[in-house]
């Protein structure tokens, strides 16, 4: 089975194509599709965005398409920056600039306490075949830590662990991860046949 990813970003693209090859399911980037449009992400809910990019990328490329929208929720920020985390520091901000400001914002918080949430949407030209959230909790760190990841993973340690995600490398990752949970849920609800 060949599915188009409704995704840019490099690191989420190997993530997916690690879960979902060992299933059958192989994974075409938007660059070897010749290039997606650009989906303007206006909803307030994960699953909102997920469904909108899944169905326009499927109605742009006449493909069947999935999407993966996904941020960090942080307890004592009531859930920010959550579907806003890409864009928390502005525009143009590093990785670095938004857990810089992450640091900022948690300084003398009792809790550290966070989640990250994806949800992923199949969808073909003719409309939403349905979506799966995936959760992961853990706390932000007191700095940030370890090379591998993407995006907040030197600040998140997961729940059971006492590293973070760019520490404990992307075999650990992908077992535990809010994305690995929610592709798990898309291949038990039989959506990606
Ligand atoms: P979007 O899903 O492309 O709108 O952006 C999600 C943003 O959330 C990313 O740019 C990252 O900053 C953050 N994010 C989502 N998933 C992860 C993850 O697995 N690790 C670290 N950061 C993540």
């Amino acid at each position: 089975m060949k599915i188009l990813a409704a995704t840019n970003n490099a690191h989420k693209l190997e993530e997916l194509k690690e879960i979902l090859g060992p299933q059958g399911i192989e994974v075409i980037s938007g660059k070897e599709a010749g290039g997606i449009p650009e989906v303007i992400e206006d909803k307030d809910t994960f699953e909102g965005n997920a469904s909108k990019k899944a169905i326009e990328t499927a109605q742009a490329k006449n493909m069947l398409v999935f999407s993966d929208d996904s941020g960090l929720c942080v307890d004592a920020l009531d859930g920010r920056p959550g579907v806003y985390s890409a864009r928390y520091a502005g525009e143009n901000a590093t990785d670095a600039d938004r857990m810089n400001k992450l640091l900022g914002e948690l300084e003398g918080k009792e809790t550290r306490a966070a989640k990250f949430v994806c949800t992923i949407a199949l969808a073909t030209p003719e409309g939403l075949i349905g979506t799966a959230t995936g959760e992961c909790h853990g706390t932000i760190a007191s700095a940030p830590q370890g090379n591998d990841g993407f995006g907040y993973d030197p600040l998140f340690i997961p729940d059971g662990y006492d590293k973070t995600f760019a520490e404990l490398g992307e075999e650990v990752k992908n077992k535990l991860s809010h994305r690995g949970h929610a592709l798990k849920k898309a291949i038990s609800q039989g959506l990606f046949k």
